[in-house]
């Protein structure tokens, strides 16, 4: 066994009362994740917290377990573990207000920066519930129906319903197994990436409105108002930019969604072999190789200046590259 990972199973032993956190604005790798081993800890009769700052979106209500979510941690605290974060911050907490330094850190973000006591992160897996799956026999936790759904729905969620580079026969091999622990692939699909509301539909209407296409480069934004307007209540881009990713000859696609706070939310999507996380990195943020965000600073104008001609510059460097 790896050292990091039996590190892990005595710290698990020793705990008398465990803090799980994943990333603010939860994607469905963090919820499935964090409720996943949540889970398997309180099969395994310990006292677990599950925290998530910005609380469960609607539309992964339907995931067992969702319900006890927190948005602030117990005070008696002996263990945190943080899921799918590539930096402490990301937990959405400042770090002084976290119950203790960081004691087990698991991710699959090549920008992690190794914040916890036991790191296990892996670049190559293609969602953190991937990396959880393959801990369970070591740490000795049940996968039960409950434990298999939400994992399935971490790897469905971030390999974009299986299209992403990373899926290897072995990501679908760990499929196979959770389907046969009772997790239902149809239903997960469906209900976390296909499904959407009216009000999502007609935002993405005004992004669609604005799109701009520059050679292998296409982009556009969401407002504020443009969310006032449909009554959309996240502050993020409702998945839109996945659809854009679709579109014939975009190398990269990026999304800006205006924030309330004098900030604007930024996301690259890139296809294979352009990788944008040092892009992303370089404005604060981080992420995969084809996948990455940030929150940058400055008016919805100013901001998509300043990215467009970065992402352009790394966009030409690449194709000059390739020739
Ligand atoms: P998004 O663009 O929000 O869909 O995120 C794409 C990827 O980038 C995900 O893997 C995120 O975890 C990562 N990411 C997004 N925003 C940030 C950020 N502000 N800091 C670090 N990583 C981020
Ligand atoms: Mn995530
Ligand atoms: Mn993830």
């Amino acid at each position: 066994m790896k050292p990091e990972i039996l590190e892990f199973r005595t710290l698990i032993e020793g705990a008398t009362s465990i803090a799980v956190v994943a990333h603010e604005r939860p994607d469905g790798d963090a919820i499935g994740s964090l409720i996943a081993l949540t889970l398997s800890l309180q099969n395994a009769g310990k006292q677990v917290a599950s925290i998530l700052a910005d609380g469960v979106p609607n539309r992964f209500r339907f995931l067992p377990g969702t319900d006890d979510v927190q948005r602030t941690f117990p005070t008696d605290c002996n263990l945190l573990i943080v899921l799918d974060c590539s930096d402490v911050e990301r937990t959405g907490f400042e770090v002084e207000d976290l119950p203790r330094s960081v004691d087990i850190n698991v991710d699959h973000h090549p920008t992690n920066t190794h914040f916890g006591v036991v790191n296990i992160v892996d670049p190559h897996a293609s969602a953190t519930a991937e990396i959880l799956f393959g801990l369970a026999e070591p740490l000795g936790l049940e996968i039960d129906s409950r434990v298999a759904t939400n994992l399935l729905t971490g790897l469905v969620t971030d390999t974009i319903g299986f299209r992403t580079t990373n899926v290897t026969p072995q990501v679908l091999n760990v499929v196979a197994r959770l389907i046969e622990l009772g997790a239902p692939l149809s239903e997960i699909y469906e209900r976390a990436l296909n499904r959407r509301s009216i009000i999502v539909a007609r935002y993405w209407g005004y992004g669609l409105l604005r799109l701009e296409q520059e050679d292998g480069l296409v982009w556009t934004s969401l407002t504020l108002e443009d969310r006032q307007r449909v009554g959309y209540s996240g502050k993020d881009d409702a998945d839109l930019i996945n659809l854009l990713s679709t579109i014939d000859g975009a190398e990269v696609t990026v999304i800006f969604v205006e924030q309330s706070e004098g900030a604007v939310k930024v996301s690259w999507r890139s296809r294979a072999g352009l990788n944008i996380a040092p892009l992303a990195e370089a404005f604060g943020g981080g992420g995969h190789h084809q996948a990455a965000g940030a929150m940058i600073a400055g008016d919805l104008e100013e901001v998509t200046k300043r990215v467009i001609s970065a992402t352009r510059g790394i966009l030409k460097s690449v194709t000059e590259s390739r020739r």
